[in-house]
């Protein structure tokens, strides 16, 4: 019997994880990536002479990362170090405050009654509960499983699980759910913000994307040697297993023959034939009549951001790995973002001090390599930045850094700017859109994609689709989309659904 050939557009981190198991599975497996190595927005970018994590900074969900390798026999801790991350990040108002959180709970109450009162301190223990039970009753039935509708997820959940499923909240929005929980301004503001981490406005973002604190308390990981090692240890567990990456060749055409996909056409014109393709780009940059749902619409698009990874001397303020300052009115700015489809005067700024954290020094007058980021608009097919507003941007946002008392020496740093149009340029008709549509509204976590586009064979992954952005959610849609399309060469109709631990 010949093996399926199984051609995978990408190698970002669900095309990775799909690689892996196919592989695995015994496909024969082609990945065509078009960039010059794995990871997709887990990349490394120059500052100088030295490489910054451009991309995400953030590990979180080891298990999923442990299941994929476990399943083929292998150990995640053989090829990537994983360190705990003791503070989860630092957080400094311009207002004056600076707060830790801890990966312990308690030492995090004691840190926010401190900060906030004995009031406040409590009600971060109540939020960590009720993120805690929001999470358990969604990993199984929702992130580690295929795409369900709302009726699904309610029959996935059972009747034990029913009444945990009325209390998520979904109905609610993440901005309005914390003020049951926090009075202080400075930590609503602060707790908001975990809907950007899946592109979102806080104020129009369910209430169950409290369930990230959740996440974040069982646990952020430090990667030794900088978080793009996870996307090449992937590629090596796909590789070990026969699958054949080819990087710097794009694709142009998904080809469709007798109703169902017969392979792809590369920008060299090669054409690969396949029995299926998996696309691990963004789904609007498929042509409709291969798309499940309608793309992205610009108004609809998560968070864009502005990077600078730099090189940079800094001094004042005592970083640690993860940090985030704020200014102060977080409503207008992502009013300003998605309303008014620009950055505020004050943007948050949030600060990867890569070379710092669990054991990590930076000597004194040394340069440090850091990413900052500031969020906006998703804009960079139709309105790119100019030079004289990126420059004005870089202005107000170490200005902000300067008022809460970090100096980064950047003359002389190496520096590269990324705005929107970047990323655009980078993950194509996304407008730079970083984590596919914006999770809004109650409905908003169903409105993505699953696994199966609409012509047979061709098959999706990413954090475009179900369950979602962020890099455990991008390797949960790869693992998803790879054993959905065994089923279905098997002619089984199942869910498929993966272990949660
Ligand atoms: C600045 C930034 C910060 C982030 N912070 C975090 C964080 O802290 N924690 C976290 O968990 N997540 C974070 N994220 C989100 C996370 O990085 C993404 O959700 C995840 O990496 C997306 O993986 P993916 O599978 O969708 O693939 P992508 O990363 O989108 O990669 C897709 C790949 O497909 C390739 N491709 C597309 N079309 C074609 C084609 N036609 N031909 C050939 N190749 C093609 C692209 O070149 C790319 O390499 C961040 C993202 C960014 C950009």
């Amino acid at each position: 019997m010949p093996r399926d050939h199984v051609v995978i557009v990408g190698a970002g981190m669900g095309g990775l994880a799909a690689a892996a198991d196919l592989a695995r599975r015994g496909a024969q497996v082609t990945v065509c990536e078009r960039a010059a190595a794995p990871g997709g927005k887990m990349r490394q970018v120059p500052a100088g002479t030295a490489l910054v994590d451009g991309g995400p900074t953030v590990f979180t969900m080891r298990w999923v990362f442990e299941n994929l390798f476990a399943d083929a026999g292998e150990s995640l801790a053989d090829h990537v170090e994983l360190v705990p991350a003791d503070i989860l990040a630092r957080h400094a108002w311009r207002a004056g405050g600076r707060l830790d959180l801890f990966a312990d709970i308690e030492r995090s109450a004691d840190a926010i009654g401190v900060f906030a009162g004995p009031g406040e301190a409590q009600g971060y223990r109540d939020f960590c509960a009720r993120s805690a039970r929001i999470y358990r009753t969604l990993a199984g039935p929702f992130i580690a499983a295929e795409r369900p509708s709302m009726l699904d997820l309610v029959r996935r959940v059972g009747p034990h699980g029913l009444p945990d499923l009325m209390r998520i909240s979904p109905a609610r929005s993440l901005w309005g759910a914390l003020a049951d929980h926090f009075q202080d301004p400075r930590l609503h503001q602060l707790f908001a913000r975990y809907a950007t981490y899946v592109g979102a406005n806080p104020f129009f973002a369910p209430a169950t994307l409290m369930l990230i604190a959740h996440v974040e308390q069982d646990g952020v990981w430090l990667v030794r040697g900088g978080i793009n090692r996870v996307a090449h240890a992937i590629r090596g567990l796909a590789e070990r297993q026969g699958a054949n990456f080819r990087f710097n060749t794009g694709m142009r055409e998904i080809f469709v023959e007798k109703g169902r996909v017969g392979g792809v056409v590369l920008d060299s014109g090669e054409r690969i034939a396949a029995d299926a393709v998996i696309f691990n780009g963004d789904i609007s940059a498929l042509p409709g009549q291969l798309r499940p749902v309608p793309a992205t619409a610009p108004a609809k698009r998560s968070l864009s951001a502005v990077t600078w990874c730099l090189n940079a001397r800094t001094s004042g303020f005592p970083l640690a790995h993860h940090n985030v300052f704020f200014a102060e009115d977080y409503e207008d700015e992502f009013t300003s973002i998605f309303s008014h489809r620009r950055i505020t005067d004050a943007p948050t700024v949030y600060i990867c001090a890569q070379d710092r954290g669990e054991g990590s020094v930076v000597q004194n007058g040394a340069p440090e390599r850091m990413l900052a980021l500031v969020n906006a608009p998703a804009d960079g097919d139709h309105a790119p930045m100019d030079a004289a507003s990126v420059a004005d941007l870089e202005r107000r946002t170490f200005g902000l850094l300067e008022d809460c008392g970090l100096e980064v020496e950047r003359k002389g740093a190496g520096c590269t700017v990324t705005t929107p149009e970047g990323f655009e340029k980078l993950f194509p008709a996304t407008g730079g859109a970083l984590y596919g549509r914006a999770n809004h509204g109650s409905t908003g976590s169903f409105a993505r994609a699953g696994a199966v586009g609409r012509v047979k064979g061709l098959y999706l992954a990413g954090g475009s689709v179900h369950p979602g952005p962020g890099i455990p959610m991008a390797t949960m849609s790869g693992r998803l989309a790879a054993a959905r399309l065994l089923e279905d060469r098997a002619g089984r109709r199942g869910t498929v659904m993966f272990k949660v631990s």
